[in-house]
């Protein structure tokens, strides 16, 4: 089988109409090292990409997976194009027989936002993909994604789930978990899909988390999140999704939350 999934962030900023193909021209320079090989416009730049995305690679990797990741066989291609603006990236995989059968990374803004956001977010898709060895769920391959990303992109996915919550445009999490494209509501989707995958994190860590995504795919998600969470079903999750979102938006502590960790301490700890 082979299937291939391309991870959008440039979305998020309406950079939709860039292709992987108008950056290679924009390029001079090269810097490879164990893992990557990156294509930016001066070395400087290719080497502190390159640097920075092995960082991201190790840490995140220990982070979700609680180990380091292999050596790949073949180096992840980045091309780097810098402009003046927001940061954005786009990944995309090739599966074959469950496994990553190739991989490339394009971002592009100013050097700054790239470093503290876009990159770490699309080193997380490429875990992922390692993890996963076929396409993630979209609410949970950018809803984790954007965990990796600095302070202030975290707070302003917050701001757009309480936004989202407030007018009720929500989706019902019975149908977030099997949408297969991107929404319209491109924003209220990443908004969405990061707070449900931060209240699921917060509740019973990474690594659960993906066992939880990986048994929903297979199993279906009400008998994952029993498993997972305790929670009877998706219903029953979004309730308290719901009920989290509206102390976990005041910033105060939520005695709701308190249960549902009692009622997920009783599956042992990864
Ligand atoms: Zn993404």
């Amino acid at each position: 089988m082979d299937a291939r999934c391309v991870r959008d962030a440039l979305r998020r900023w309406g950079l939709a109409g860039v292709a992987l193909t108008l950056i290679p021209g924009l390029t001079g320079a090269s810097h490879r090292t164990a893992n990557f090989v990156v294509e930016a416009p001066t070395p400087d730049v290719a080497k502190k990409v390159a640097e920075q995305a092995e960082i991201c690679r190790s840490t995140i990797a220990k982070q979700w997976l609680g180990r380091d990741l292999p050596a790949w066989t073949t180096p992840c291609p980045i091309k780097v194009k810098i402009t003046g603006g927001e940061a954005g990236g786009v990944t995309s995989f090739g599966f074959n027989r469950g496994k990553v059968s190739d991989q490339d990374m394009a971002v592009e803004g100013r050097l700054d936002r790239i470093l503290a956001s876009a990159l770490p977010h699309e080193v997380t898709h490429t875990i992922f993909a390692a993890y996963f060895g076929g396409p993630m769920p979209r609410w949970a391959d950018e809803g984790a994604s954007l965990l990796s990303e600095d302070l202030r992109e975290r707070q302003r996915h917050d701001q757009i789930a309480i936004d989202l919550l407030n007018r009720r445009g929500d989706f019902p999490l019975s149908r977030l978990f099997r949408m297969e494209e991107y929404p319209s509501d491109l924003m209220g989707f990443y908004g969405q899909g990061y707070s449900i995958s931060r209240f699921l994190i917060e509740m019973g860590g990474r690594p659960r988390f993906l066992k939880f995504v990986k048994d929903g795919l297979n199993s279906g998600w009400d008998l994952a999140t029993r498993t997972h969470y305790g929670l009877s079903d998706v219903r029953e999750l979004d309730r308290a999704w719901h009920s989290w979102h509206k102390v976990a938006s005041r910033g105060t502590a939520n005695s709701d939350l308190v249960l549902v960790r009692a009622q997920s301490d009783s599956e042992p700890q990864e």
